[in-house]
């Protein structure tokens, strides 16, 4: 199913937002184009604020995706918890995740990222019955409207918040157009410790994804990836790999040796400088894994 690169790889490698060095006004189609100038080949459109975008603009981006063959993706807004306790804030995050998810499709954008929410006063396994219910409605009616895109909760860098590996694997199983964005950065700041940063424990995670979701999870991995700063409560800000403790040779290798295939997004400050790193990294491992 995942067409090959130009690079012929299984995974596609770009930025969440336009690349810093997309030319000014450039906007979506600017970025789409450099990123393709950069032998990249995915993109996440970040309407993390609101979604306020033209049905000939969203022409014009889905345009653009196809003639450059980059990959598009939305990241919803921020402003979104499946979780909300009223629910006049819950009706208001739904509106903009249904709004995210229908411009994004008529911007040929195949999957939509969303942040779950947080715990608010609730018990985890409450607000995950919660969480749940909700997510199954809003998938329903885009099924129902024909908008065919991927909703993708992403796992969370905090304690606070819903959206551990388990509970996106869940949704996933639960859901049918539902599917994790694992957020590999989030789940290493998450633990607060300074684990989950190891060959074995990335390894785990993508069999535990593998063994929940089978092919259509793990052939169809939508990935966030930066370096990260954290406290025992987990994440503080992103950071360039260059200056973090993750261990991004190992979370590559063990990409390329269980045979993952998908998106890798970056989004660390110099998010196309490092997406290109991440990408050089997983083809040597790839050469590799093949010897
Ligand atoms: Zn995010």
């Amino acid at each position: 199913m995942s067409k090959a690169t130009h690079l012929d790889l299984p995974v596609r490698f770009g930025t969440v937002g336009s690349p810093a060095s997309t030319p000014k006004n450039g906007g979506s189609m600017g970025g789409i184009a450099r990123l393709r100038e950069l032998n990249l080949s995915a993109l996440e459109l970040a309407w993390v604020q609101s979604v306020r975008v033209s049905d000939e603009t969203c022409a014009r981006i889905k345009e653009a995706g196809v003639e450059y063959d980059v990959a598009l993706s939305v990241h919803a807004p921020y402003y979104i918890n499946l979780n909300a306790d009223t629910e006049e804030m819950w009706q208001a995050g739904r509106e903009r995740l249904l709004a995210a998810a229908r411009a994004g499709y008529k911007a040929g954008a195949t999957d939509i990222i969303f942040h779950p929410g947080s715990y608010m006063k609730r018990q985890p396994a409450e607000a995950f019955g919660i969480a749940t219910e909700r997510l199954r409605e809003v998938a329903a009616t885009l099924r129902k409207e024909q908008v065919a895109v991927t909703l993708r909760p992403e796992t969370m860098g905090k304690s606070a918040m819903l959206g551990t590996l388990q509970d996106a694997i869940t949704w996933g199983q639960e859901i049918e157009n539902v599917l994790p964005c694992v957020d590999f950065a989030h789940l290493h700041a998450r633990a607060g410790d300074g684990s989950f940063n190891s060959y074995a424990e990335f390894s785990a995670a993508l069999s535990l994804i593998e063994a929940g979701l089978g092919e259509r999870g793990i052939k169809h991995m939508h990935i966030h990836f930066s370096g990260i700063a954290y406290t025992s409560k987990g994440e503080k800000n992103h950071l360039n790999l260059a200056d973090a403790d993750i261990k991004y040779k190992d979370l590559f290798k063990a990409l390329a040796d269980c045979g993952a295939a998908g998106r890798v997004l970056s989004e660390t400050p110099n998010m196309e400088e490092d997406a290109v790193l991440m990408q050089t990294t997983y083809q040597r491992s790839v050469a590799k894994a093949q010897r």
